[in-house]
């Protein structure tokens, strides 16, 4: 499912053709996660003004007060950059038209959502954004703030990333990557990782999903960014789908377990802490 660097890539796919464009207007096709909350013809004329992006959320800011849309792409979505748009497919969505091209919601899954609010400190774009976590590439992610946070995890620390309340966007190619990086074993109680330790997983964890980015993000099934292009991080992954295969330090056979209904590899040799 598309994590913070396929949305990181996909946000800045769209930030030089979206900023400034005037939304023509909106086609919606079958229900998705949540409703767009307004009627589409509401949008009409309104300009975008930047193109942000909260955690896995890509957050189009509406100028004059026409408030906020929030763009999820769920399990399996995709946005698309149509400077010449062509007939919706089945699984497209949701179409933004505007005057410069088309913002097109490819979503086989429909996990995904498009959701306006009046601005996000109102529900519901409050709601799905404030109970997340702090963003991993901001100065407002510090090692310390972390190990503090984690000392009160009470739960092994892979399925804390995972959850997002104290980081957000960590999926779970890059739980496993970070982990691996930091040799960290998984399964270890996150409230008993000491400082230096928490402190090499903060560094990991950054450089993983900056990586990340600069690859495009990864394709494990069909992301693409918004002119199609596929990302190439699972190409380099150290650990990631890699079982029984030998661990590239190493040479101990990469292990795979279950975790939150997750599965995690890992590299019994390398990630002993
Ligand atoms: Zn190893």
């Amino acid at each position: 499912m598309p994590e913070l660097p396929e949305v990181e890539v996909t946000r800045r796919g769209l930030e030089a053709p979206l900023t400034g464009a005037t939304i023509a207007s909106l086609r919606m096709g079958k229900p998705l996660r949540w409703p767009l909350g307004i009627a589409p013809q509401m949008l009409q004329g309104a300009v975008i003004a930047s193109v942000q992006r909260r955690a896995k959320y890509v957050v189009l800011q509406l100028g004059n007060d026409r408030g906020v849309l929030l763009l999820h792409l769920g399990m399996s979505g995709r946005l698309e950059w149509l400077m010449n748009p062509v007939a919706p497919g089945a699984h497209d969505h949701v179409d933004i038209i505007t005057d410069r091209g088309l913002l097109r919601l490819h979503d086989p899954r429909r996990f995904g959502a498009v959701v306006w609010s009046a601005s996000t400190a109102v529900p519901p774009a409050s709601k799905l954004l404030g109970h997340l976590g702090v963003e991993p590439l901001t100065d407002a992610f510090t090692a310390d703030g972390f190990w503090a946070a984690l000392k009160a995890a009470r739960a092994p620390i892979k399925p804390v990333l995972l959850a997002g309340h104290l980081v957000v966007g960590v999926g779970n190619i890059y739980a496993c990557e970070a982990l691996f990086e930091a040799g960290i074993r998984p399964t270890v109680r996150a409230e008993r990782l000491s400082r230096p330790r928490v402190a090499r997983l903060h560094a990991a964890i950054q450089r993983i999903l900056t990586l990340a980015i600069a690859q495009g993000g990864s394709s494990l099934k069909d992301f693409a960014a918004v002119d199609g292009q596929a990302g190439g991080f699972q190409k380099i992954v150290q650990v990631y789908g890699r079982a029984g295969k030998p661990c590239r330090v190493c040479a101990e056979p990469i292990q795979v377990m279950r975790q939150a209904q997750r599965a995690t590899y890992y590299c019994s040799r390398c990630q002993c802490f």
